[in-house]
């Protein structure tokens, strides 16, 4: 196997248990082959040129990490003000909150141009080289623009949107095309495929070129969907660790006449939280046998704060849990349980193996790791049920779930009442299969279909 190397804004240290399953995943391909993980090392030098980083070089282990520090520009106008300010609300369907006058796209293209100079030094030639998400689409065009004719693919986390949604950013055409110096891009779903196909032929006039080939401009791309999963063995041994086994045991002490709910997630515009709480309310009133029983513990976990949405995201989500727990709360139960902080990652599967039942109901999701998480928390004999949005990425491959639409607050309701009186052998089985597909589809599968593809196409040479 040649030599990997990982590209992404943020390193994760594999070594630790917090990382999660996708840092455990890259570790593994990475340490068979000695390779070489680059991005930002999280450092922001205030006082730094734009465009000029210094790199830091570690050995962990059979891993090279290598890392570049960001000047406060850059920082801001790539990271905060493009990245997070523009591409992420257009890639989740959100145009009404994507900033388009921030002016951030010099800092974008001058970040990608500044990682693909300090990358190009480290690299061999036969190195196949793995870009992660939507902070380093332009990377492989600005690598090929240096000369580089290494295999080059890209793995898309955040949903796609549809043509005429991509179509809303001012510099689509350019970041589409750059997409071509890749040999390979891979999506989440069939879904996020079906657009970024439709727009490339409508808009560049792509045509297809075998089997998920796609030609532009002389340049062949492939384009397929590679759902991400989560290490299942390695979340079903965190369930059986110490921190997971007290959460459990203690919340099934304190829920022990009660129903326990369960959301979690970092608190974005893109999770349908709003939304969430007021379908919990709808529960609450339109099935009122619930009142007094059913608890919901959401937990939204701090994410960019500094960006106004997310503050008002807040406070609105603040106002809404006041409101319910002060509508249906009495002395001894308190409905919903809303909680703005990080809950440790060790201690998550103790918490979804308590809940009877899952809210993992985005407006739109790349792919969703709780839902998958849950499921593998479950105890087979006596699981609990899943409500999905139908806007999540993990609904094509988690069809068992009940799925819902968040917009549609009484429907919604009545999934999760219909989740909390779901019969044993309905659960068992909607249960197993979800459990043998996640199984399958796990996050070892992801990563080497997707290295197989890359490794598949034969030459890079019509790329430079
Ligand atoms: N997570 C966590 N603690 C929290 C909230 C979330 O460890 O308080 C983890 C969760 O277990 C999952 C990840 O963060 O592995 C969230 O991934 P997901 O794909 O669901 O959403 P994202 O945050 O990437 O949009």
């Amino acid at each position: 196997m040649p030599r990997l190397v990982v590209v992404s804004n943020r390193l994760a240290d594999p070594r630790k248990t917090a990382a999660g399953g996708l840092a455990v995943a890259l570790r593994q391909a990475l340490e068979a082959s000695g390779g070489l993980w680059f991005g930002w090392s999280g450092r922001i030098t205030e006082n730094g040129t734009p465009g000029e980083g210094e790199v830091t070089r570690q050995q962990a282990g059979a891993v090279q990490l290598v890392t570049v520090d960001l000047s406060r520009e850059d920082h801001n106008s790539y990271y905060e003000r493009y990245s997070n300010g523009v591409l992420w609300p257009v890639f989740h369907y959100r145009l009404d909150l994507a900033d388009f006058d921030a002016n951030g796209i010099a800092g974008y293209r001058r970040v990608n141009q500044m990682f693909a100079h300090k990358l190009k030094a480290l690299l061999r030639p036969d190195d196949l080289i793995w870009v992660h998400d939507y902070h380093l689409i332009p990377l492989a065009a600005e690598l090929r623009a240096m000369g580089c004719t290494q295999r080059m693919g890209f793995f898309l986390h955040i949903p796609l949107p549809p043509p005429l949604m991509l179509a809303a950013l001012p510099e689509h055409d350019w970041l589409v095309r750059s997409l071509f110096a890749y040999d390979l891009v891979g999506l989440q779903s069939e879904t996020d495929v079906t657009h970024l196909t439709r727009y490339a032929a409508a808009e560049l006039g792509a045509e297809a070129a075998g089997a998920h080939g796609w030609r532009a401009f002389g340049k062949t791309l492939q384009v397929r969907a590679f759902p991400i999963g989560i290490d299942v063995d390695e979340f079903q041994a965190l369930a059986k660790g110490r921190d997971a086994q007290d959460m459990y045991e203690q919340l099934r002490r304190d829920y022990a006449r009660r129903r326990l709910l369960v959301g979690v997630e970092r608190l974005d515009y893109s999770k349908g939280l709003p939304q969430r709480l007021k379908t919990f309310r709808t529960l609450l009133q339109n099935y009122p046998e619930n009142q007094g029983s059913a608890t919901l513990i959401q937990i939204a976990s701090p994410s960019r704060e500094s960006v106004d949405a997310y503050a008002a995201l807040r406070t609105e989500l603040e106002s809404l849990s006041g409101a319910i727990n002060s509508e249906y709360g009495e002395l001894d139960w308190m409905p919903l349980r809303y909680i703005h902080r990080n809950v440790a990652r060790k201690r998550l599967p103790g918490m979804y193996r308590a809940a009877a039942v899952a809210l993992v109901t985005p407006l739109r999701d790349g792919m969703n790791l709780v839902a998958k998480e849950y499921v593998a928390s479950q105890d087979p004999q006596d699981p609990g049920v899943l409500v999905l949005s139908r806007f999540a990425g993990a609904a094509e491959q988690m069809a068992e779930a009940l799925l819902v639409n968040p917009y549609d607050t009484a429907r919604t309701a009545e999934a999760i009442q219909r989740a909390l009186q779901m019969p044993l052998a309905e659960r068992q089985q909607r249960h197993q299969a979800l459990l043998a597909r996640i199984r399958t589809h796990d996050v070892h599968w992801w990563r080497e279909s997707f290295l197989n593809a890359l490794q598949q196409i034969q030459t890079s040479e019509d790329k430079a």
